[in-house]
């Protein structure tokens, strides 16, 4: 069989690719191992009805207007800024660390001026900063840090701080202002009929056809296609020949609480220091759904499972780039996504990035 176009996995990265090379009058077939569009951001109502992310919690957040005006072409948004609680020996805590957080932890009563001069006080400065404790011990200290950000690390990675790039932990922000959102981003929306819906209509282009529960390594040697965009595992592709770049999966437990209303205080609650799973998401305080019961999961990390996320640190990337001097030596072939990028990417950058991979096939 040939086709004018094939793309590989059905989430963000490519879904995105195959509207715009559809839109431009290409034919294009999309597979995904799974039996479902969407990826991990596949959202779907449990046996009781009530919409929950099979992933775990996928917020969507952006700075991109050229991301949020195209993806407004698919779907109507929910305004929601995500809040999480910290639990920390029974109390539960606002993070990102902020001025509420700090004042509540050490029973304090500090402005902003004030809280700058705490975290200048406890600080450990670092230069330069190259892993996560680096940047956590430079921002807020010892005891901050060993509180909120060593025990979850640990659980989340299976590695210490230590031997994390700075970027995972520059994800999260110190605050010195009473601002307690989980995000700052000036867009901050969910789908209003979830995820799966914005693919479904992402999809519908009458030169797009999707065929779910299909492998690539089962077809590629059937279908002759004049591209191939590959949203997959990258080393996956290469049969892994130059070893295998690590990942993090997880485990999700999901459960339904039937007659609870309200299960916890906030959409999300961490648990830095206790237990095996790292947090518990309540999909009704984001989705805004009315049921009468409710429905929560538990994240387990875990090194076996699924792909979740790819591991930044030095060693890996440098895996990665033999990798990428393998896909470039690859004709007809493009590479675009968290896995065949192998970068921790959310939702918005995933699709940042499937645009600007199809503008440039599109263009030249
Ligand atoms: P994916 O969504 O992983 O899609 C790739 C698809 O390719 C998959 O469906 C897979 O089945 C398919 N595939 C792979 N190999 C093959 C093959 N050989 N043959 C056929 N199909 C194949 N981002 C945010 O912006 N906000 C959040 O709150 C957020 N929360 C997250 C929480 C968790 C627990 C996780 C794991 C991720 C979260 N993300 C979040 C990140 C988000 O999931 C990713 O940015 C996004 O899914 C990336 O899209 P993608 O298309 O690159 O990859
Ligand atoms: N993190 C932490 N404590 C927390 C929340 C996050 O130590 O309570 C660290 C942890 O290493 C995590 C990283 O910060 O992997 C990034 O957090 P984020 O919430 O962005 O992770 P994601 O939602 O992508 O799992």
């Amino acid at each position: 069989m040939t086709v004018d176009t094939l793309v590989v996995g059905a989430g963000f990265a490519g879904a995105v690719i195959a509207e715009r090379l559809a839109s431009a009058g290409r034919e294009v077939l999309v597979i995904d191992r799974r039996d479902h569009l969407a990826g991990n951001a596949f959202d779907h109502p449990d046996s009781h009805g009530v919409l929950v992310h099979r992933y775990g919690p996928h917020l969507f957040h952006t700075n991109s207007d050229a991301v949020f005006e195209y993806l407004s072409r698919f779907t109507e948004w929910r305004p929601y800024e995500h809040r999480v609680l910290a639990s920390l020996d029974g109390q539960l805590y606002p993070l990102p660390i902020n001025q509420r957080t700090i004042n509540q932890l050490y029973g304090l009563n500090l402005d902003e001026a004030g809280v700058e001069r705490f975290l200048a006080g406890v600080r450990e400065h670092r230069s330069p900063v190259l892993t996560s404790e680096d940047v956590v011990l430079n921002a807020v200290g010892r005891d901050l840090c060993d509180k909120f950000f060593r025990g979850y690390t640990r659980k989340q990675w299976g590695l210490e701080l230590s031997e994390l790039s700075s970027s995972v932990l520059a994800r999260i922000p110190t605050r010195t202002n009473r601002d307690d959102r989980y995000f700052t981003d000036k867009r901050q929306a969910m789908p209003a009929e979830g995820y799966t819906r914005l693919f479904e209509r992402l999809l519908a282009h009458p030169r797009i056809r999707v065929e779910t529960g299909v492998d690539f390594a089962t077809v590629r040697e059937r279908i002759g296609a004049g591209l191939t965009v590959f949203t997959g595992r990258i080393d996956e592709y290469f049969g892994f020949r130059l070893g295998r770049l690590p990942y993090r999966s997880i485990r999700f437990e999901h459960q339904h609480l039937p007659g609870v209303e309200q299960f916890q205080p906030a959409a999300t609650v961490n648990f830095p220091n206790d237990h095996d799973y790292t947090r518990i998401t309540e999909f009704k305080q984001i989705t805004g759904q009315r049921h009468t019961g409710t429905s929560i999961v538990k994240e387990f990390p875990t090194d076996e499972g699924d792909p979740y996320y790819p591991v930044p640190r030095s060693a890996n990337q440098e895996l990665y780039q033999r990798y990428r001097e393998l896909a470039a030596s690859e004709t007809n072939v493009v590479f675009v996504g968290r896995l065949a990028q192998y970068r921790y990417y959310n939702m918005d950058q995933a699709a940042a990035a499937a645009l600007k991979t199809a503008a440039e096939i599109v263009g030249g």
